[in-house]
């Protein structure tokens, strides 16, 4: 055992989670070295080559307080207060997230979390860092990491007693559990992809939009999003199905993109000088729901974040929930230690129900967004959703408020919200039913 009774740790994938959990491994005092295939963020490279900012709230701010980095992280992250969503007339509508307009979701650089949580495991003597070092295969019994240094092809085998994948949705070490017998695993693309395209921040600075909203231009079956950053630009993502009439594969030449912005996002269009040659160079992400069990190789491997439950992002919500997978990991072994078996049995139960139950809400959240948002009785929902909360403040809250705003575990927030649904719906019911029978009292009274 390298400190006291903490056995060294070998982490695979630095990405959002992987640095998070160094850091709160390193806090703890395990001594761990983690390898990324990458090279170092801190030479500006791109962090995953996926969305350039998202969406971060109270479940990862909660994961930040905890190692003390919430406030340097929020420092750099725009405050993000409501929808704004803009109709193909060039009308907007703005709607708060929450009746408390203090509450908001921030918008924060992949780049910057990165790095911020990098330096803080660094600071640990016991955590080592090795950018450009691909994890190949994982012996799972040994357990042991095959890694290829991807500067040199020198190959090295991993040292720690445990092993943990936080590689993302592709998961080298997760592809190892896979030969399991009865490992369970499945893999679900959505039939739309997304592109990443830029809104400027506007001549002499400042930003082309409200700066404090989400914007969104629902269109049915596809929409566009955009997001601040601190420059006074806007990271706009086109989510969009890969196949159809109205679809990437449609749209062939400059003159495509643009007849098809112009008639869609007519707004957004003088926003977006660059749109043509974004359109052009930036490619088309896809997006998978990963479910798979167990999480865990006996006492020797488990897995977190992506690796184990990648979700699709429309609740904003996929590295939040890999931010607390790294608070739940991080206790579960100070608990149970030096029982490893045990602690990553014990986290995969606790969490495992949530990401489940998240993987569902964020799918429904995408026909939300895309579909409803558009609609009056969207709004006439929400504005419903607000006064009963402020009417019935314990008793009635809104799921979006519940998942962004609160740490009630998902499957327990989809759970009430479902039963608040019930009764709204049976007191609407009880309403009609009374009124029906006033009337009907009052006409044979008459
Ligand atoms: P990743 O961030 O994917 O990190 C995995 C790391 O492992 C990477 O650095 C990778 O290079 C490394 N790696 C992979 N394979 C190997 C290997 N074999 N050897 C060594 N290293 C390896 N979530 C939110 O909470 N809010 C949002 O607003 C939001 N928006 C999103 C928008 C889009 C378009 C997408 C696609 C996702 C969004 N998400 C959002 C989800 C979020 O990006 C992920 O949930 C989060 O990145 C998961 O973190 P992770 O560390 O598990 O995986």
């Amino acid at each position: 055992m390298a400190n006291g009774d903490k056995p060294p740790l070998t982490l695979i994938g630095s990405g959002l989670a992987g640095a998070l959990l160094a850091a709160h491994l390193g806090k703890a005092g395990y001594e761990l070295d983690l390898y990324e295939r990458r090279p170092d963020p801190h030479a500006g490279n791109l962090v995953g080559g996926r969305s350039i900012n998202l969406a971060l709230s109270t479940r990862g701010i909660d994961a930040l307080e905890r190692i003390g980095l919430a406030d340097e992280v929020l420092r750099s992250a725009i405050p993000m207060r409501g929808r704004m969503i803009h109709a193909v007339s060039g009308q907007t509508i703005f709607q708060p997230y929450d009746k408390d307009p203090s509450r908001c979701i921030n918008s924060i650089g992949r780049g910057a979390l990165n790095t911020i949580a990098l330096d803080a495991a660094r600071k640990h003597a016991g955590v080592r860092v090795h950018f450009n070092h691909r994890c190949v295969d994982v012996d799972l019994d040994a357990p042991r990491a095959r890694i290829v240094n991807t500067e040199t092809n020198a190959e090295i085998e991993s040292t720690g007693r445990i092993v943990i994948g936080v590689d993302g949705a592709f998961s080298a070490v997760r592809g190892a559990m896979q030969k399991l017998n009865r490992f369970d695993y499945s893999q679900s693309y959505l039939r739309h992809g997304y592109k990443e395209l830029t809104i400027p921040p506007v001549a002499g600075g400042g930003f082309a939009m409200e700066k404090h909203a989400l914007h969104i231009w629902p269109r049915r079956s596809f929409m566009m999003i955009a997001l601040p950053n601190p420059d006074g630009s806007f990271t706009c993502t086109l989510f969009w199905p890969f196949e159809g009439p109205s679809s990437c594969a449609a749209i062939r030449t400059d003159d495509d993109v643009r007849r098809f912005f112009d008639s869609q996002f007519p707004d957004a269009v003088p926003l977006m000088p660059t749109l043509l040659k974004d359109f052009r160079d930036n490619p088309t992400g896809s997006m998978v729901t990963v479910r798979c069990a167990p999480w865990h190789y006996r006492d020797k491997v488990a897995l977190v974040g992506d690796a184990c439950h990648a979700v699709v992002p429309f609740y904003g919500q996929g590295m939040n929930a890999a931010f607390e997978d790294c608070v739940a990991l991080t206790a579960c072994m100070e608990r149970f230690a030096p029982d490893y078996g045990l602690a990553f049995a014990e986290y995969e139960a606790l969490r495992k129900p949530n990401t489940d139950a998240l993987a569902d809400l964020a799918i429904e959240n995408f026909v939300e967004m895309r579909d409803k948002t558009a609609s009056r009785a969207f709004h006439a929902k929400k504005k419903l959703e607000r006064t009963l909360h402020t009417l019935l403040p314990g008793s009635y809250t809104p799921l979006y408020t519940m998942v962004s705003f609160t740490r009630i575990p998902y499957a327990e927030a989809r759970r009430k919200a479902q039963a608040q649904d019930h009764a709204i719906m049976l007191g609407a019911i009880g309403l009609v039913v009374l009124l029906v029978l006033v009337v009907l009292a009052v006409s044979l009274a008459t």
